[in-house]
């Protein structure tokens, strides 16, 4: 991943989170905020409607007592003197705030019954001697003491099939009562009254829970509508029971949410019913719903600020960065001309600034390494050709000393010594001449002037001629010479003299540098790739001094010799007999020319313990390796 992504995207979750987790909370503290005022509102409004009722009580009461204590009622009751009755309580009641006033004498018979309708005008309904159907008349009537506190009940008249509230006292007449009045307002006229003064709808239940009227608009008394608000009946029960306000679900009516606290309706010491205060739900929802679009826009505003901002930062660290990427990217493939071209003051600034430095301080090094390069290269080139010059100007004395010498050996076969100046002579010739041949395969190789005349080879011959060439060595120095495994490498193409000359130099190599009576061995095998043979490798491997891992490579420079060369003895196959340092180099460039490798190991350079040193010579098979 780009450090593009790496700064960025994580700052884009991040900010995400934040946003999302910061509209949440706003959220839900709006609308916990806006429940509790909810929650506070309702315990008000319930408190409100319980007062209202208790004053609701206190007017019925009275509006009771007026008629019952209506000079001559109670009188004309204990009289059963109906029509007297009538005329006096009639216009009491015509005078009253409530709605449903009734008179029963003693015997629970109904004297009057009047009903205010809606234009205010009072309507007599009474039925003469229809039994009392309120229970709490049929209870003071059984108690039957003038001094019995009043009763009231939530019931039915089955005249206008109305709910009621109703109040019920007795007429008393000394020690007995005569008769009793009771007072009511339907709820219809109640419970909007309720809704002015608390501020909220109010519901009415019955004890099964069934709601007996609400002040939800057209559907107040709509038995369909009133069934859909009510409540089961353990719910009452608990509520009865209870003396706090209990809150209930949220609820819907005609698309609009409200939320509802249950109370017990307390009069004095009864538990009439049980009420609902209700209140709308839709502002809470609403406002909730509107600060969350606003803390939304609010949020994904800043969050854009924020991006932009964030992308920004990104970008003054990212350009910068990239830039140094790229030019050191170029750098690495060699355009040493590229600069990051970054100005910043910043620790990037800084740097992009060294880099540059250190590129143009590279730079130079390279130039001036390059010009080192040429001029080395350039005396290499005039070392090369000197060699050149002088190994062919050598040539023609020494085959002149070679021809002499032999013609002196011929004429002194009698003179035993002069015999052996000849032959010392010629040996000192040929061994010149070695060098000098030797001298010119260097400059041919170095010049790329080798040429190759690939025929086929059989390595096992070559070896067997080089073994030929260095038997008076081995004699002589009392060395071991083992060939293992060279029967089954199989023949390759290869110039056949130049081949000869690699194996004769690195055994040539393996005598100089291996004491009398130790080992060369010579051993060949074949290397597979992929499952089919692809090159022949010949191992040349000794019992002598070693070499320091140090040189392992450097050896096959050309004149190079390790240890003092002052020391080294003369003669070619002595031990650690001198040389020019060519004979490896001869063989590197030979294999690069044949498309091999040559390569050696020795585990160090020891004269007393002999580690040894293993030449490698790898030949590829198909020439193109
Ligand atoms: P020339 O081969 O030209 O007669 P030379 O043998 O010294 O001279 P190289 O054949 O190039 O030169 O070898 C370079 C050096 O590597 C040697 O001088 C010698 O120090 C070291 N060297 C080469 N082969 C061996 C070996 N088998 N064991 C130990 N040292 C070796
Ligand atoms: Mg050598």
């Amino acid at each position: 991943m780009s450090i593009r992504f790496k700064v960025i995207l994580p700052y884009l979750l991040l900010t995400l989170l934040i946003a999302v987790t910061g509209a949440f909370v706003v959220t839900r503290l709006v609308t916990s905020s806006l429940e509790e005022r909810l929650s506070n509102q309702l315990l008000e409004a319930g408190r409100v409607v319980s007062d209202e009722m208790v004053r609701q009580e206190i007017r019925q009461f009275n509006d009771a007592r007026f008629v019952a204590y209506t000079d001559g009622v109670s009188e004309a009751l204990k009289n059963g003197d109906v029509e007297k009755v009538v005329n006096l309580a009639k216009p009491a009641a015509g005078g009253l705030s409530v709605e449903n006033v009734m008179v029963f004498d003693a015997g629970g018979s109904e004297i009057l019954h009047t009903l205010k309708q809606a234009d205010n005008t009072i309507q007599d309904v009474t039925q003469p001697r229809r039994a009392a159907t309120l229970p709490i008349v049929d209870e003071l009537l059984r108690e039957n003491n003038p001094n019995s506190l009043p009763r009231r009940m939530l019931a039915k008249d089955p005249l206008d099939g109305r709910y009621y509230y109703f109040t019920a006292i007795v007429v008393p007449l000394q020690n007995e009562i005569t008769g009793v009045v009771v007072t009511g307002t339907s709820l219809n006229t109640l419970l909007p009254s309720l809704k002015a003064i608390a501020f909220a709808d109010v519901i009415l239940y019955d004890v099964n829970g069934q709601a007996l009227a609400s002040t939800f608009g057209k559907s107040t008394t709509d038995p369909l509508f009133l069934r859909t608000v009510s409540i089961p009946k353990d719910f009452y029960n608990r509520v009865i029971a209870q003396d706090e306000i209990i809150e209930g679900e949220n609820f819907e009516v005609d698309g609009r949410f409200y939320r509802s606290g249950f109370s017990p309706l307390q009069i004095g010491s009864d538990r009439l019913a049980v009420f609902a205060v209700v209140l709308p739900m839709q502002f809470v929802v609403e406002s909730s719903s509107t600060s969350r679009n606003q803390y939304v826009l609010l949020y994904s505003a800043a969050m854009v600020a924020v991006i932009l901002i964030g992308y920004l930062i990104a970008r003054m660290i990212i350009i910068p960065l990239s830039s140094l990427v790229r030019t050191s990217l170029a750098i690495a493939e060699g355009d040493l001309t590229r600069r990051t071209g970054v100005r910043t003051n910043d620790e990037i600034g800084i740097l992009a600034n060294t880099f540059d430095v250190m590129t143009e301080n590279l730079q130079q090094r390279t130039i001036e390494l390059e010009k080192t390069n040429q001029i080395l290269e350039q005396m290499d080139r005039a070392k090369i050709r000197f060699i050149q010059v002088s190994a062919h100007e050598l040539r023609t004395p020494l085959t002149l000393v070679q021809g002499y010498a032999q013609m002196i050996q011929i004429k002194a076969k009698d003179n035993k010594d002069l015999e052996k100046y000849a032959k010392g002579i010629i040996e000192g010739a040929e061994r010149m001449t070695d060098i000098v041949d030797n001298l010119l395969d260097v400059s041919r190789i170095n010049s790329n002037l080798l040429e190759i005349r690939p025929v086929e080879v059989e390595i096992k011959a070559l070896i067997q001629r080089a073994e030929k060439t260095f038997q008076t060595a081995f004699a002589e120095r009392r060395l071991t010479f083992i060939t293992e495994g060279l029967d089954t490498l199989p023949p390759i193409q290869a110039d056949k003299e130049l081949l000869y000359k690699v194996f004769y130099h690195v055994i040539g190599n393996a005598i100089k540098y291996t004491p009398d009576g130790g080992s060369i061995t010579v051993s060949g095998c074949i290397i597979p790739e992929a499952g089919h043979p692809a090159a022949i490798e010949v191992k040349i491997q000794d019992t002598g001094i070693g070499i320091d891992p140090q040189y392992h490579e450097l050896v096959f420079e050309k004149f190079y010799q390790t240890g003092d060369v002052l020391l080294h003895s003369s003669g070619k196959t002595k031990f650690k007999g001198g040389g020019p340092g060519l004979g490896l180099a001869i063989a590197r460039g030979i294999l690069d020319a044949h498309h091999g490798r040559i390569w050696l190991t020795s585990p160090g350079y020891d004269e007393t313990k002999l580690p040894g040193t293993t030449v490698f010579i790898r030949l590829p098979l198909n020439g193109t390796q």
